[in-house]
């Protein structure tokens, strides 16, 4: 996981490995039986705010999804192939260029059968192909393919209680780069147009939490979060968003996990239409049947 990172930089990155999860946190226990993850991602956070129901069906009965969105696996093929770009970089290895990207991009199409991929009303395979081979040739001439400063890990796994009586917090930051003042946390994200510095804000929950366990690894640095968005506009736009992580935000959304695991833990299952929610949904035909 940590090939090719400076020697000099391995105690950051041996520390925020997983560490001794059930034996220090009682609650990791409670979220074992519910869901047999003894932790808590932000996934599945956020999707119990989306829907509550849909959470159940994912992570509590574990029932396959009917149907998946090419928004997902788009997505997921474009987030494997920046993941490529910078392990090259962590590696020290030549820069891959973009028939190398593509070949981590189709890699993403693999698992799923093409039958259950819902398509949007003007997209295609080949409609989706050519958009992301556009996406990665902008990836590849801006600023964001000149590492600034150092990575020290990619797809980095990071684990901690955020708050007692919640389940530890488990995720993987997909990008972790320093320079001389700053820890740099960095997402990223697939986005139909360009983000307004809101979305941003709004979006930033997750680098905030991660914050929160990686703080103390880097003393006397700032932490400091980003998003590396790429738009799915005809022109392509990578685009950065730099945000501080301010004391009273990161309160906030701790406080908000904590309300959504005592909701979980009282197994408190619901269902929660919406247009947005409801069109992209693998479980549509269980959550009709759905009776209580
Ligand atoms: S179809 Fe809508 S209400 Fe039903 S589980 Fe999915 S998101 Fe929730």
């Amino acid at each position: 996981m940590i090939a090719g990172v400076e020697e000099g930089l391995l105690p950051v990155l041996t520390r925020l490995e997983p560490q001794d999860p059930a034996s220090t946190n009682p609650a990791n226990e409670v979220a074992r039986v519910l869901t047999g993850r003894d932790y808590l991602s932000w996934s599945a956070i956020s999707t119990f705010r989306t829907c509550p129901l849909k959470y159940w069906f994912r992570y509590v009965a574990g029932l396959p999804e009917e149907s998946v969105s090419s928004a997902l696996v788009f997505g997921t093929g474009i987030h494997a192939a920046i993941e490529d770009f910078y392990r090259a970089e962590l590696a020290g290895e030549a820069k891959p260029d973009v028939e190398q990207l593509l070949f981590a991009y189709r890699s993403a199409w693999l698992p799923h059968d093409p039958d259950a991929i819902q398509f949007g009303s003007s997209e295609t395979r080949a409609s989706l192909d050519a958009l992301a081979a556009k996406m990665l040739t902008a990836f590849l001439s801006s600023p964001a393919a000149s590492v600034q400063g150092r990575v020290l890990g990619v797809e980095e796994e990071i684990r901690g209680t955020l708050v007692e009586g919640v389940p530890d917090l488990y995720g993987r930051i997909d990008l972790v780069t320093e320079d001389e003042d700053r820890l740099m946390l960095t997402d990223f994200k697939t986005s139909r147009a360009k983000w307004s510095p809101e979305q941003a804000e709004d979006a930033s929950e997750q680098l905030l939490l991660y914050s929160k366990l990686a703080g103390e690894l880097a003393p006397g640095k700032k932490l400091v979060t980003r998003f590396l968005v790429l738009t799915k506009t005809k022109e392509p736009v990578i685009e950065e968003h730099l945000g501080e992580v301010r004391p009273d935000r990161l309160a906030r959304t701790v406080t908000s996990v904590e309300r959504v695991w005592k909701a979980i833990a009282s197994e408190n299952f619901y269902p929660a239409p919406s247009v947005v929610g409801c069109a992209s949904c693998g479980y549509r035909q269980a959550c009709s049947e759905w009776r209580g």
